[in-house]
């Protein structure tokens, strides 16, 4: 039998790197708290049709990303019903806003999440199908604020502000405004005017979204396209004064909070429920795949799938992206270096295995890590397996279970001493070397 290996664009994350991943996610709780955000969790799965509407028919994700089956039909009269693991995240989280009646507050609701989600892409560095992300939305009615341009702003502070505890050194932040639908509707015909003579020279995506929806042109990820691209109109110049203005609000509250920001007018993001402020986080240091979050206002989402009005900003950063990051500049790796414990117990004969579990048990409680190793361990195979594992050995015999005092010898110091069963958590929890 073949041996059965994880799925293509599927990976085991394993210890020590683990301990990044969680560094990174605990990094993000603690900034997103200060900001007053809560975590929701929203299942893995959903109805298909709650992508289709929200993330958009054309897009490249409903179009051919989405891993999608039919459930079994509970009962023969019953349709199957189509479920869709889910793609991103912001659709679940603005389903459970309808739902559950989160607009009835009168409140913002500031939301975060961080979980897998899953697209059907070719997998590369930095692009996998089952990949994570943290991400945040704020929606509330109108009455609440939700549409106010200070919300952009301090949700594009909150991650420059993230990205820079994490030690995400040489960001940009790329900002354009995709302007309200009636922007949208206004850019598209100026859009499909100007693509008429060029579409022909353009790739076969690009000559079917012409004629299904031409700002994707502008998303389109083929190089040869990418000189006609620069010669097409820019959206800022088909936004009505009521966008212009909300955008101008964006950058000048970001000026007064001192966050840097490119202009990026070709910005349209991959997702059709964007209005008004897009935005990408990217880093040189990833290459191909160089964006390490993205996101911007989606004012007509909730409608879209049957809610109240409810305007919301948000953003989804890819976490095995930032990990990348991360783990290129820290050349040392010492987040990545293996667990050390503070002791490794080495019981002296199998019936010290009872007593050693007793005494790993008490300083585990008292808060240190602790290896412990088996009786059957000849001294000499316990000194190597400790010496691995931890930063002191503590041996067990029988004499040391008669006299309470016991042999601890610290790695790093070579020194071994006599300590009391008593003192033994308290001695452990010094720095090594003594
Ligand atoms: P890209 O242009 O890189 O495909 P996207 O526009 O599809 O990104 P979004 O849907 O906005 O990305 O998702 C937000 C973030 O999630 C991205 O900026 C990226 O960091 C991360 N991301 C998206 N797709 C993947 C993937 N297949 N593997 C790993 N990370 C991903
Ligand atoms: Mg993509």
């Amino acid at each position: 039998m073949p041996t059965l290996k994880a799925v293509r664009g599927t990976r085991d994350l394993l210890p020590p790197e683990t301990a990044l991943w969680n560094r990174i996610e605990t990094t993000a709780r603690q900034v997103f708290a200060r900001y007053n955000f809560g975590e929701i969790r929203t299942p893995i799965f959903e109805d298909t049709s709650l992508f289709a509407r929200s993330v958009g028919e054309e897009t490249d994700i409903v179009s051919k990303e989405m891993y999608t089956w039919e459930d079994r039909a509970r009962a023969q009269s019953e349709k199957p019903q189509s479920l869709t693991l889910r793609p991103e995240n912001t659709a679940g989280v603005v389903r459970a806003y309808i739902e559950h009646k989160l607009g009835e507050t009168g409140q913002l609701q500031k939301l975060y999440y961080i979980g897998p989600q899953f697209r059907r892409e070719r997998p590369q560095k930095g692009r996998y199908r089952q990949f994570w992300q943290i991400g945040a939305e704020v929606i509330g009615p109108p009455s609440a604020g939700s549409e106010s341009p200070l919300r952009d702003a301090e949700v594009l502070e909150m991650l420059a502000t993230l990205l820079d505890t994490l030690g995400i050194a040489g960001w940009t932040l790329e900002l354009n405004s995709v302007g309200s639908s009636a922007d949208r509707e206004r850019y598209n015909q100026v859009l499909r005017a100007a693509l008429v003579d060029v579409a022909p020279k353009m790739c076969v995506d690009c000559q079917r979204r012409v004629v299904t929806n031409p700002l994707r042109v502008l998303d389109c990820k083929v190089p040869e396209d990418q000189p006609i691209i620069e010669t097409l109109p820019k959206i800022g110049d088909s936004l009505g004064q009521d966008s212009k203005d909300h955008f101008a609000q964006v950058t000048a509250a970001l000026e007064a909070a001192g966050v840097p920001y490119h202009l990026n007018p070709r910005l349209v993001r991959g997702l059709d429920y964007y209005t008004r402020t897009t935005f990408e986080f990217t880093h040189g240091g990833l290459g191909a795949q160089n964006a390490l979050l993205g996101g911007g206002r989606y004012d007509g989402l909730s409608e879209a799938i049957g809610g109240p009005k409810a305007p919301g900003i948000g953003f989804a950063m890819g976490l095995d992206r930032l990990v990348l990051t991360l783990q290129a500049k820290e050349a040392d790796h010492s987040s990545a270096s293996p667990q050390v414990a503070d002791a490794y117990i080495a019981p002296l004969g199998e019936a010290l295995n009872a007593p050693a579990l007793t005494l790993a048990r008490e300083l585990r409680r008292a808060g240190l890590h602790i290896e412990l190793g088996d009786g059957s361990f000849r001294l000499k195979k316990s000194f190597e397996a400790a010496d691995k594992a931890a930063r002191r050995i503590v041996i067990l015999g029988e004499d040391e279970l008669q006299s309470g005092i016991l042999t601890v010898k610290d790695f790093a110091s070579g020194i071994q001493t006599k300590v009391p069963c008593v003192e033994l958590a308290a001695h452990l929890a010094k720095p090594g070397g003594a």
